[in-house]
């Protein structure tokens, strides 16, 4: 990705996060509004609440633009079971959130740390989260230096691999 479609993607990211921030928002609600053609007018009709909680999404988008991809050291399955094993980095969170939103599953709490930027690396050592809704169960095991993900489904990994490799760099994909 070059620079120039490196700031396209962001913003179109940002757009849509302001978006989404904008239509949660009770403050702001206002039914004339078509979100549709409003486009980066969007940006004026925030509030005060919502500016603030953009300008941290703002901030992981680019973490996520800059950053280089997460290591995964291995992986494997056994029927419907699969395992990932990842290099402990604080950008591991921002494929987890991208993950997770994708598969429709609730955030783990070290997730909600993450976002809040109160996330220590440290404190999420040798400790367990677990994840899942009817179609994903998700384990995700926090050691010193890895972390290791284990996904049991029975949609089977084409489900979620393409976006895995977006931000998982891997000699084997
Ligand atoms: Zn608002």
């Amino acid at each position: 990705m070059n620079e120039h479609e490196k700031w396209v993607k962001k913003e179109k990211a940002m757009l849509k996060k302001a978006k989404e921030i904008y239509n949660k928002c009770n403050a702001c609600f206002n039914p004339n509004i078509d979100l549709d053609s409003v486009g980066d007018g969007i940006y004026d009709l925030m509030c005060e609440e919502c500016w603030e909680k953009f300008r941290k999404e703002e901030k992981k988008i680019n973490e996520q633009l800059i950053c280089k991809k997460i290591k995964l050291f291995g992986l494997g399955s056994e029927g419907k079971k699969s395992y990932y094993v990842f290099d402990k980095q604080l950008t591991f969170f921002a494929f987890l959130s991208a993950f997770l939103e994708k598969l429709h599953i609730e955030k783990p709490g070290s997730l909600y740390e993450y976002e809040d930027n109160s996330l220590n690396l440290e404190d999420v050592t040798d400790t367990f989260e677990q994840v899942a809704n009817d179609k994903y169960e998700i384990d995700i095991f926090y050691g010193q230096k890895r972390i290791i993900v284990v996904i049991r489904s029975d949609q089977g990994r084409d489900s979620y691999l393409d976006l895995m490799k977006e931000f998982v760099e891997f000699k084997g994909f």
